[in-house]
């Protein structure tokens, strides 16, 4: 029997390597894209017809990188907080969350990535004590009931950040220790085996959600422990992705505990691969992207929370300069404050024209659009099915509406949609051939529903987690300032002069 086709006509299709977008049909049958082709394109009768006249047609953006605990985390990390004073905030923001919380997490990120165009993630997700089938069932099922296609990964670790960082267990006050040594993670094995069995009663089609693994950052993981997360992303096809060197206080503790770097260390054990990705990538140097691209490893560039955090700027054109996949990411929406994809591609190319005096180096616009939808595609291993308007491929479309004053006048289109557009002119999104968000309505979940459960799950939420916050504010400034010191230690700067 063959499925319902739907023909979406009048509408221009960016070409963003060319600056342009002339005026294109396309046939979708089901939820894949069949034919693209001049206006007034055949299609069968009775298929479904969707007028985009005065809209730009783009493949739905690929977030490579965030984190849907983050969503009942929003406005939460504090505005003088760096990555590893977050992290020691984790319990306090992020804990005892039951599994309606984080169904909750996927619908609310759905709904704000879909608003802004995105039609695809690839989502760390955190659960304590360990990741649970129920747990990654519940957000999967919130991004599936938005329409959203996630790439879930159990982010997970055998260290507590205490653990993690040599010294910084000595920096914290001796009267806070005895409590701060209680806190403790699932042992590897345990944590190893729920992933397992997570993976192996997979509930969803994953083409549409698939599971990943995420062994959360080197220095928090045991080498047993990274090399099991290996052996399970081999036995079940996966891709992981870890943050690799993304504070200079990790690169240099990464040294001294390894003698090598991170990638080094990670690299002797197997870890990258075709199916690795990096997320951030900020303190690697020429020979540790010599080895992500020689191994056919990805990089996922965060630059919103890159600054938000104080981490660092990534430089992203030695590698692409070694043919190293980029993806473009937001990062979770509790440290970029957002999920926009666009905000996170126009910061992409600006940054990079601070980094460099250079003007052939710097990011061109559609240099970027392609990391934010091929690329991110390639990190999360669906780059057969996603990122591009082509036969073939699922008919995951964004219309942009070409008389928002973003557009008036349009003078050209790559750089008005890289440089300009916030996602105010997202006007419809298909996914999978479905339109989940129809000249501005999102069609498939009630957002008013949503806020009013939101609200309730942060209310108790906030009341659950006191004591952990008032706990974690205690030991702020003992990490802050226990990073601050290796952050003005000589690592090598000239180790980021990579090319
Ligand atoms: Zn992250």
């Amino acid at each position: 029997m063959s499925k319902p086709f739907t023909v979406i006509r009048g509408g221009r299709l960016l070409d963003a390597p060319a600056h342009r977008a002339d005026p294109a049909d396309i046939l979708i049958e089901g939820g894949t894209i069949r034919e693209i082709g001049p206006p007034g394109l055949a299609a069968p009768d009775g298929a479904t017809v969707i007028d985009a006249a005065w809209k730009l047609l783009i493949p739905g953006l690929v977030n490579g990188h965030c984190h849907g605990h983050g969503a009942l985390a929003k406005g939460m990390a504090g505005d003088d907080w760096i990555l590893e004073t977050f992290l020691n905030a984790g319990p306090g923001i992020s804990g005892n969350r039951t599994d309606e919380d984080k169904y909750l997490c996927g619908l609310i990120c759905g709904v704000e990535m879909v608003r802004k165009g995105v039609t695809a993630c690839y989502d760390l997700f955190f659960e304590f004590p360990t990741p649970s089938l129920e747990g990654m069932a519940a957000i999967g099922r919130g991004y599936d009931e938005v329409g959203v296609r996630a790439v879930i990964a159990p982010m997970i670790a055998d260290f507590t950040l205490y653990q993690a960082l040599p010294g910084l267990m000595d920096a914290i006050p001796a009267a806070l220790r005895p409590q701060v040594e209680q806190i403790r993670l699932a042992s590897a094995d345990a944590t190893l085996a729920a992933c397992e069995a997570a993976f192996r009663a997979w509930p969803f089609a994953r083409e549409r959600i698939r599971p990943a693994i995420a062994p959360t950052i080197p220095l928090h993981c045991s080498d047993d422990f990274m090399k099991g997360c290996r052996d399970l992303a081999r036995d079940w096809d996966l891709p992981l992705q870890t943050h690799l060197a993304e504070s200079k206080s990790q690169a240099v503790l990464g040294l001294r505990k390894y003698g090598t770097s991170l990638t080094a260390h990670i690299d002797a054990m197997g870890l990258i691969g075709p199916n690795f990705s990096a997320a951030h990538g900020i303190w690697l140097d020429g020979a540790d992207l010599d080895r992500i691209a020689g191994q056919g490893g990805a990089v996922v560039h965060n630059p919103m929370s890159n600054m938000r955090v104080g981490s660092g700027l990534a430089r992203i054109r030695p590698m692409l300069d070694r043919k190293i996949p980029v993806a473009v990411a937001t990062d979770g929406v509790n440290t970029s404050d957002s999920l926009n994809m666009f905000e996170a591609q126009r910061l992409a190319s600006f940054i990079s024209r601070v980094q460099d005096a250079d003007y052939r180096n710097w990011l061109k616009p559609e240099e970027v659009f392609t990391m934010a939808t091929v690329g991110s595609a390639r990190a999360m291993g669906w780059q057969d099915h996603v990122g591009e308007i082509a036969p073939g491929f699922a008919a995951d479309i964004v219309l942009i509406d070409l008389k928002h004053i973003h557009y008036v006048p349009l003078g050209d289109v790559t750089r008005q949609l890289v440089f300009t557009e916030s996602g105010a002119a997202v006007d419809s999104v298909m996914i999978g051939g479905r339109l989940v968000l129809d000249r501005g309505r999102i069609t498939t979940v009630d957002e008013e529903r949503l806020r009013v459960r939101a609200e309730a799950a942060v209310e108790r939420l906030r009341g659950v987690n006191a004591a952990a916050r008032a706990f974690a504010a205690k030991l702020h400034d003992a990490v802050g300032l226990f990073c601050i010191g290796l952050c003005r230690e000589p690592f090598p700067v000239q180790r980021l002069a990579a090319t």
